[in-house]
């Protein structure tokens, strides 16, 4: 830990070992304050020392990058970082998951990530577009799911109707933990139905009531009729729903809620603990020789993320790796499986908060950066001399197809490596076309393109506009006959481009067009998804 002190904070950590590592994301729609609970929860696991340092330090560290301020005005989150801090022996690893719909790709990686995580919903709204969709994705991959009403201090939804609705409409058991006692201007604190303990609003005051819901000091303390109201809607809460249940829950069948405020740090303590005490720690992780257990003694991990220009001082890149078995330590020589080559990672940095220092360790679970120039791509696997590689990291087919047009033609040099960089950030997907010279730029939504615009414009000096294609349909072909395929591609030279990897990459109009050419070539696949090997 020597150079932990000297050059940064030291990581903390409780039990040097993989199984007090809680890995998770917080899924939500934007605006139900995912800003706001991550803030308590880094201020609750003494990772910052104010509430509102995440945001203002953001937004101070990143004042001089314009696509940022594309963030800031809309009001929305596109970068994924990760924060790291520690509570009663437990490392908690947040990944943060952008908000915005149009980044779901991102978004999904991230979640191939993570080993669990928490829903929040806004209680005045209830389960919105984005939060069922992230909600689907956690679903396909069996993580399991805490959910936190938030808001619960303003006028709300009635309890009951919100956990109605989590049950039909997300097809799993509901488990009421904390419990409102009133909600909006009659807000007076909330009740933890397994502990038996009353937190009251503003104090925060806990207090514990040996004799559950009817306790007389809890009836003295509500007085009457806020007790009555309060512990019928409990009672019937409690047997109305699931009970909890560990392995229910951590098999997905089961979500736990709790109703909380993330503005006023209202049982976001709860959440921690009871994220600590059940979400799982690290999962056996899918790979090409099967799952790779974290007891596992070799080291190994896969990059989720890669981002360039995190410091735009630098022009650096960094490959965010989720470890997942091994003991790593810094300074280590890992192989880079997709090259062959060994690569030694002298730099590893981990994050608290929008600080980052260089870690000296880590375990199955953890995510570090490792600063690189384009070694690192998404989807490779680094390991301790072996050379399986993990297994279901996708790509998607983009949506919105552009031509890019540059401003300047002496800027070619600064566009090329603008639009490389960012492909490999898994912004945008890059197509070289068959003939003609002007790139073909997909993203799954059109907020990306904005962003694009203005990062090759800010970061890289070129100005480009986006113009219309006759095609809105992307799908990569492959074909177990290599001759079948050279023959579609010679007779499509206009409607095949290449993506980075110099896969043949399909165009058409249509879904309409789609079909048509799939029925006349049979043998031929055609992906809406590839994963990233
Ligand atoms: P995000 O888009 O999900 O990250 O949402 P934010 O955390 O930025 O919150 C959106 C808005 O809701 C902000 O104005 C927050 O101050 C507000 N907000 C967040 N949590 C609460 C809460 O518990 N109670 C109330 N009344 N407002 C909240």
């Amino acid at each position: 830990m020597e150079t932990g002190e000297t050059e940064g904070r030291a990581r903390p950590r409780a039990k040097e070992s993989y199984t007090t590592r809680r890995t998770f994301a917080i899924i939500s729609h934007p605006d139900a304050g995912k800003t706001t609970l991550t803030e308590k929860l880094l201020l609750t696991g003494g990772a910052i020392e104010m509430a509102g340092a995440v945001r203002a330090k953001g937004n101070k560290a990143r004042a001089k990058s314009d696509w940022m301020n594309i963030e800031r005005d809309r009001g929305i989150s596109v970068t994924s970082s990760v924060m790291t801090f520690e509570k009663d022996g437990i490392n908690f690893n947040l990944l943060d998951t952008p908000g915005h719909s149009d980044f779901s790709e991102d978004t999904y990686r991230t979640l191939t990530a993570v080993d669990s995580a928490i829903m929040v919903i806004d209680a005045a709204k209830g389960i919105e577009g984005q939060t069922r969709k992230l909600f689907e994705i956690c679903r396909l991959r069996d993580i399991p799911i805490i959910t936190f009403v938030n808001k619960i201090d303003r006028e709300g939804r009635d309890p009951f109707e919100l956990l109605d609705e989590i049950e039909e409409q997300l097809a799993m058991d509901v488990a009421p933990m904390i419990w409102p006692v009133g909600q909006g201007g009659l807000f007076k604190g909330c009740y933890d139905l397994k502990r038996n303990d009353f937190i009251a609003a503003k104090t925060h005051e806990t207090t514990h009531y040996e004799g559950g819901l009817d306790d007389p000091a809890l009836k003295a303390r509500l007085g009457e009729a806020t007790h009555d109201g309060f512990r019928e809607a409990a009672e019937l809460a409690l047997e109305g729903y699931a009970d909890f249940d560990a392995a229910a829950y951590r098999d997905g069948h089961l979500t736990p809620v709790i109703f909380g405020s993330a503005l006023e740090n209202f049982a976001v303590d709860r959440l921690m603990d009871l994220i600590a005490a059940h979400a799982p720690e690290p999962r056996p992780q899918p790979s090409d020789k099967g799952p790779v257990d974290p007891s596992g003694e070799k080291v190994s991990g896969f990059v989720f993320k890669v981002q360039a220009n995190m410091d735009p001082k630098h022009r650096d890149r960094v490959a965010f790796v989720r470890f997942c078995s091994g003991h790593f330590k810094r300074g280590m020589k890992l192989d880079h499986v997709r090259s062959g080559k060994a690569i030694a990672v002298s730099n590893p940095i981990y994050f608290v908060a929008q600080e980052r220092s260089l870690t000296e360790e880590a375990y199955a679970g953890d995510v570090i950066g490792i600063p690189n120039h384009g070694t690192l791509q998404v989807g490779d696997t680094l390991t301790e001399g072996e050379s399986f590689r993990f297994t279901g990291l996708p790509a998607f087919a983009p949506e919105v197809l552009r031509r890019v047009r540059l401003e300047d033609t002496m800027k070619m040099k600064q566009l090329r490596r603008g639009l490389e960089d960012l492909a490999q950030e898994g912004l945008v997907q890059v197509f070289r076309p068959t003939f003609g010279s002007d790139w073909i730029v997909g993203v799954v939504g059109p907020l990306q393109l904005d962003v694009l615009a203005s990062r090759i414009s800010g970061e890289y000096k070129a100005d480009v506009t986006f113009e219309p294609v006759q095609y809105n349909v992307a799908r990569w072909i492959r074909c177990s006959n290599e001759q079948t395929l050279k023959q579609f591609i010679k007779d499509n030279a206009t409607q095949v481009v290449r993506d980075r990897d110099d896969r043949p990459v399909y165009l058409c109009r249509d879904d309409w067009d789609l079909r048509y050419v799939m029925d006349r070539n049979k043998d031929i696949a055609f992906d809406a998804t590839r994963e990233i090997v």
